[in-house]
């Protein structure tokens, strides 16, 4: 078996944003040869979120709208009394930031519309990606 670790970064520009990641994912799997196995995808963060969905502007301008409108960052949360940025941590929580593909004949197995996304919660930001190929 194969193991194959990289870093990647991405320094984001808003508070609230999605940032496309899927072409460093799959970077790291064609570097590594690894043609059958799996690719973990991990945020060692905790206010920044990892999803797969579609990649397309008006339904990235919805994925904000709707944490926006679900989880104020306005609201009276309690940890806003230490920084300010309770909203990012509970939709880190809640969302995720570790993911975990299926690696086949040497690339992630993903739908057409399917697009691996950082979203950037209380940004701008440096943030790290860690990235995990393990296989034959
Ligand atoms: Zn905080």
């Amino acid at each position: 078996m194969k193991v194959r670790f990289a870093e990647k970064y991405v320094r984001t520009n808003k508070r609230f944003e999605v940032i496309n990641i899927s072409h460093m994912a799959e970077e790291v799997v064609q570097e590594s040869g690894i043609k059958d196995g799996i690719c973990v995808v991990h945020l060692p963060h905790a206010t920044a979120a990892l999803i797969t969905n579609e990649y397309e502007p008006r339904i990235v301008h919805d994925y904000l709208q709707w944490l926006k409108e679900n989880i104020p960052p306005e609201a009276m949360w309690r940890h806003n009394e230490i920084d300010n940025n309770a909203h990012a941590h509970i939709a880190s929580a809640f969302i995720g930031a570790t993911r975990i593909f299926p690696v086949r004949n040497g690339r992630i197995v993903r739908g057409t519309w399917q697009e691996l996304m950082l979203i950037e919660l209380d940004g701008p930001r440096t943030r790290r990606i860690v990235i995990l190929v393990m296989g034959i």
